[in-house]
């Protein structure tokens, strides 16, 4: 890949489900430790495009390229290896397993178990498992005060923000080199959101490039760099939040809505 390329380049991506168009043509780019907000009516195709973004459905056209790397229509596993990590708008955890399991999980993905203890053995798989350990308590460390308490508590004896919490957690063990938040703030109340503000600014100053799905203005302010507004599968606004706020375009959107 070129150090020249952005980290990431969306042309003209598209995807209709029947007869609607989810996403209908759009244009992203971002360099290195950039944050985007994506914000939008409901039903405008924020999710579909996160979805696209990680494989989940292959574009109808357009392309995804990853540090001038082209991922166009590879399947989810693929696009997870080259570095695409995501969070879901409906926590998706394994609720029966410990919050250091459910990350734990996350680092695991690339590997096959069985091939590893022929290779390695089983004493360098139980050390390999010890350092999966400590690994997941770092990247869990940024949630330190809310989730080191818990670590052995399964997932399902959990509050909501503490579940999203763990799931945050678990896309950053992977190392990606673009997070995916979607809607991370949704159901929080205004003092879980608060402290998730500066948890994702925390995670912004160690450099990862992100895009996060946001409907609060205040918190789109004090996340990201600029803002994208979509509207019927459409980007009809980009630029700072004080400029899309005034844009007469999404003014209509959000009213007409
Ligand atoms: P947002 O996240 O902005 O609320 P979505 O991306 O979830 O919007 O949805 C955009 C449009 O695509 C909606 O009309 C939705 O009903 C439709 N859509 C999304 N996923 C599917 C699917 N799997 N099958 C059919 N329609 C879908
Ligand atoms: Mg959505």
């Amino acid at each position: 890949h070129s150090d020249a390329a952005p980290l990431l380049e969306v042309s003209s991506l598209g995807k209709a489900f029947g007869g609607v168009q989810a996403v209908g043509g759009v244009d992203l780019r971002l360099e290195r430790g950039e944050v985007v907000t994506i914000i939008g009516p409901n039903g405008s195709g924020k999710s579909t495009f996160f979805n696209l973004l990680t494989g989940i459905y292959a574009p109808d056209s357009g392309a995804i390229r990853l540090e001038g790397v082209d991922l166009t229509g590879l399947p989810g596993h693929r696009i997870a290896q080259a570095g695409i990590a995501r969070t879901f708008q409906n926590i998706r955890l394994f609720n029966n397993l410990t919050v250091i399991e459910n990350v734990m999980i996350g680092m695991h993905t690339s590997v096959r178990a069985g091939l590893l203890e022929t290779v390695i053995g089983r004493k360098g798989l139980r050390r390999r498992e010890e350092a999966a350990r400590e690994a997941a308590l770092a990247h869990l460390s940024l949630f330190r005060h809310r989730l080191f308490p818990r670590l052995d508590h399964p997932v399902f004896t959990l509050s909501y923000a503490n579940r999203r919490r763990v799931e945050i957690a678990r896309a950053l063990a992977v190392n990606p080199k673009l997070l995916l938040l979607d809607e991370p703030t949704a159901g929080m109340n205004p003092y879980e959101t608060a402290e998730l503000v500066e948890n994702i600014q925390e995670i912004r100053a160690s450099g990862l490039t992100m895009a996060i799905i946001e409907h609060k203005l205040d918190v789109v302010n004090r996340v990201s760099d600029f803002v994208v507004v979509l509207d019927q599968g459409k980007k009809i606004a980009e630029g700072d939040a004080e400029t899309v706020r005034n844009d007469t375009h999404v003014i209509e959107a959000y009213l007409g809505h």
